[in-house]
């Protein structure tokens, strides 16, 4: 399915560039290919994916770039999702409770203010 850059959803797609030459996909986007060195063009991904492995970050990171959050910093998950296109991406886990990460879990990522955020997919859009 192609992706139209300009598309509305395109603003909460994650952005990243896939060779020209031997297909392979990279995010954070750059300009050559981390394997072969050839060209690459840039990509939007589809954002889904399963959780490769996380971590709980308990105390505030250092600041700048981390922003604390104006209630105060709470410890977040943060986690590597493999996507679909087979790239490992570092996202912050959105979930509800800590305790429901689960290595493999189905998750959609999308682009956050900075760092990529990954929620718990819905029923309807998991994989099979
Ligand atoms: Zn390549």
């Amino acid at each position: 399915m192609a992706t139209d850059p300009r598309s509305p959803a395109a603003g909460v797609g994650l952005r990243g560039s896939r060779c020209s030459g031997c297909a392979v996909t990279v995010c954070p986007a750059e300009d050559a290919c981390p394997r072969c060195g050839g060209p690459a063009d840039a990509a939007v991904l589809q954002g889904t994916g399963t959780l490769w492995t996380w971590t709980v970050q308990r105390y505030a990171p250092k600041s700048p770039p981390y922003r604390i959050p104006p209630d105060g910093f709470e410890p977040f998950a943060l986690g590597y999702v493999e996507l679909a296109e087979g790239v490992r991406v570092a996202a912050v886990l959105d979930v509800d409770d800590l305790d429901d990460i689960r290595i493999g879990m189905p998750l959609t990522v999308t682009a956050g203010d900075g760092v990529p955020r990954a929620r718990p997919a819905s029923p309807g859009e998991e994989g099979t």
